[in-house]
């Protein structure tokens, strides 16, 4: 998104006024972008990740860690660094980095200077680029600071002191019992998208996490330290009125879940079609990544019963009315939305053949006159929907100075505007008008790691995975609605294993290639039986399975590793595709090593992050297993992550023997 500009935003008051206006343009902006790029073919694969970051303060007298408010001061060094880096490039030191501003104060999100290109060797600098930026990121920081990559502070909104410096509970942006408005990213933007969410919704937003019942957590759990008598704001009340349900851990603000920290992964595809393609297969594999990536397992300084931070976050953004969530009748609004903002995709979209109507088994709530006027002017029903059903929101945060008139041809702010606050597990990114960037697709689900190799692996593997969908024309399909079960699963308590998720039997494309012809075939043949089915759309219609023969519950264990003869398993498939190119044995040695530690997470042969944080609380000698994450037990976490991070400590439970 570049640099968030600067101007002057306008309170929801004025700007619910100028949401068709923007919507307006945004379409006219869209087909601008589609017409002139939709035959823009032959992108090369480019690719780059995301890694978010929280600034921790060590208080080593009161053994306390908190999180430093210092984004801009960090923030504005290293983009000094990167500039200087831009006007010099044959300088050794090479655009190596790029930062950007987060939600939190205390937040920074870093990725590679450029995006890597589609070589081999530059699948093995991701993890040394990802250890560079922290180390450039800590240099710009004080002594007493550290860059960590945890999916949520556990002492987040407690009494007490978790912020630096420390600041009251009493801002005008979120009104929140737990957190002050310092902890937001100063720019107007963030201020105005956290109290605009809050007067569109008409209260303040309620994140309701179950608790971790443990042996002593009194039962059933009632918060003792929500303020439930404070008079500060109208919505104070909501706690006591029964926002904040019993035996939850509830918060009241979009930090909770816009200051989680996140790993995302976006490419470029070689066309469009590739690109919508990419962003069906990959939908299914959010949920599978999502519980093994799980690391969340604390909120506002308890234990909680849920691993991943996805749904904390869904609620932190959620601006939909009483009327629009269902609990009254629509009156001054258009439509009943199933979900929030940020949640999963709720329709595929891709033309390909592969692809039936009935896996898009939602009732999608969309905008009709827009699908309309798209379709009218020349976009397929599947990519007309999709676009309506992102326009069903109001653009939450408009500049004044965006209202001036815009030539639509040249610009896409507007559709932007409402894009970029549609925050779900796949998002699909037309290229910018005039640039040379292609059609991208984003993989969003997956939560941050402690290290950088496994950030590396995690995101290596989802590269690969890429590639082995395109090459053998892989085919996840199923029922849209059997991936939202999916995420469900996800948020459970040591889902990796103990859940089973929804997952295509047969996933070659042609569902008569059956698993034992694959394996007893060389590469080059299924490449080209791969091609002949491309080049055959009549063979393909198998209307004689229907489709709930096509798809089972499985292990994440067989998705990823496989089932004997009756699955192959994602890794297995990777690894076919390492053979099928010319790779040499050191490549294969190091990227081996990232598949290795993915196929050990799906084993249960090492735990998740979440898994390993939880145990670490509940045998920390001051535990009381009453679910309380005390300062001094985050202080020690901390200080392990740090040392986890740095190659420091011994964790084989989390990490195996890979070395950091
Ligand atoms: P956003 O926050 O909107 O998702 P960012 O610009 O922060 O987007 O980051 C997107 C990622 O995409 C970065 O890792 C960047 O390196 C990568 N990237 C940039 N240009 C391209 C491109 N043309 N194709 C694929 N990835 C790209
Ligand atoms: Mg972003
Ligand atoms: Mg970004
Ligand atoms: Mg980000
Ligand atoms: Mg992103």
């Amino acid at each position: 998104m570049g640099l968030l500009s600067l101007g002057t935003p306008l309170p929801w008051e004025e700007a619910k006024n100028y949401a068709d206006y923007i919507r307006h343009h945004g379409i006219k902006q869209f087909l601008w972008i589609y017409h002139k790029l939709k035959d823009k073919q032959n992108d090369c694969l480019l690719w780059g990740d995301e890694v978010e970051y929280m600034v921790i303060a060590f208080d080593e007298e009161n053994k306390n860690a908190k999180l430093s408010l210092r984004l801009y001061e960090i923030l504005n060094e290293l983009q000094k660094e990167e500039e200087a880096a831009l006007k010099n490039p044959n300088s050794d030191k090479m655009v190596k980095t790029s930062w950007k501003p987060e939600y939190g104060a205390y937040m920074l999100e870093g990725t590679p200077g450029v995006p890597y290109g589609g070589t081999l060797k530059e699948l093995l600098q991701v993890e040394s680029n990802m250890k560079y930026r922290r180390q450039l990121a800590a240099k710009y920081m004080k002594p007493n600071e550290v860059p960590i990559t945890i999916a949520s502070f556990p002492r987040l909104g407690c009494q007490g002191q978790f912020l630096e410096p420390h600041y009251e509970p009493k801002g005008e942006a979120s009104r929140s019992l737990f957190v002050p408005d310092e902890i937001i990213n100063p720019h107007a933007r963030f201020p105005t998208l956290t109290a605009n969410i809050r007067k569109r919704r008409g209260s303040k937003v309620a994140i309701n996490m179950p608790i971790f019942h443990d042996i002593k957590t009194p039962k059933p759990f009632i918060d003792p330290t929500i303020p439930r008598n404070r008079n500060l704001f109208p919505e104070d009340k909501e706690a006591a009125e029964g926002m904040a349900l019993p035996d939850h851990i509830y918060m009241d603000a979009m930090v909770f879940g816009m200051g989680c920290c996140c790993l995302q992964i976006t490419f470029q595809a070689c066309n469009i079609e590739e690109a919508r393609r990419l962003y069906d297969q990959l939908a299914n594999i959010g949920p599978i990544m999502l519980a093994l990536s799980a690391a969340a397992p604390i909120y506002r300084g308890y234990l909680s019963d849920v691993d991943c931070r996805w749904n904390v976050i869904a609620g932190s953004v959620d601006d939909r009315t009483k009327e629009e969530r269902g609990l009254e009748p629509l009156k001054n609004n258009r439509f009943v939305i199933n979900k929030s903002r940020y949640d999963s995709i709720d329709c595929y979209i891709s033309t390909d053949k592969t692809f039936k109507p009935e896996y898009n088994d939602l009732d999608l709530v969309y905008d009709k006159e827009i699908c309309k006027n798209l379709m009218d002017n020349g976009i397929d029903e599947l990519l007309a929907r999709h676009v309506a059903h992102l326009f069903i929101r109001d653009p939450l945060v408009i500049f004044k100075e965006s209202l001036e008139e815009q030539n639509d041809e040249n610009v896409s702010d507007h559709f932007e505007n409402i894009q970029s606050t549609n925050w779900q597990t796949m998002r699909f990114k037309p290229p910018p008008p005039n640039s040379n960037i292609g059609w991208r697709v984003e993989f969003r689900s997956m939560e941050i790691q402690i290290t950088d190799f496994e950030n590396a692996a995690f995101a290596v593997f989802i590269v690969l995975l890429t590639r082995a969908i395109l090459s053998y024309g892989l085919n996840f399909y199923i029922p849209i609605s059997k991936v939202d079960e999916n995420m469900k699963m996800a948020h459970r308590r040591d889902a990796v294993l103990s859940e089973k998720f929804w997952f295509r039997k047969n996933v070659f494309e042609k569902n008569n290639i059956m698993y034992d012809d694959y394996v007893n075939v060389d590469n080059d043949n299924i490449s080209i039986q791969q091609q002949n089915v491309h080049n055959n759309n009549n063979s393909l219609d198998n209307k004689s399975i229907s489709i709930e023969d096509e798809y089972e519950q499985m292990s994440i264990d067989n998705i990823i590793n496989g089932d004997g003869d009756k699955f192959p398993g994602l890794i297995t498939l990777i690894n076919h595709y390492l053979e099928s190119i010319n790779i040499d044995i050191e490549s294969r040695c190091i990227l081996g090593k990232y598949l290795e530690f993915v196929k050990k997470k799906a084993k249960g042969e090492i735990q998740t992050t979440a898994k390993w944080i939880r145990e670490f609380v509940r045998s920390h000698p001051k535990y009381q297993q009453d679910s309380v994450v005390t300062q001094e037990i985050n202080y020690d976490l901390m200080k392990t992550i740090e040392k986890i991070q740095k190659g420091e400590a011994e964790t084989p439970e989390l990490l195996g023997n890979f070395k950091v």
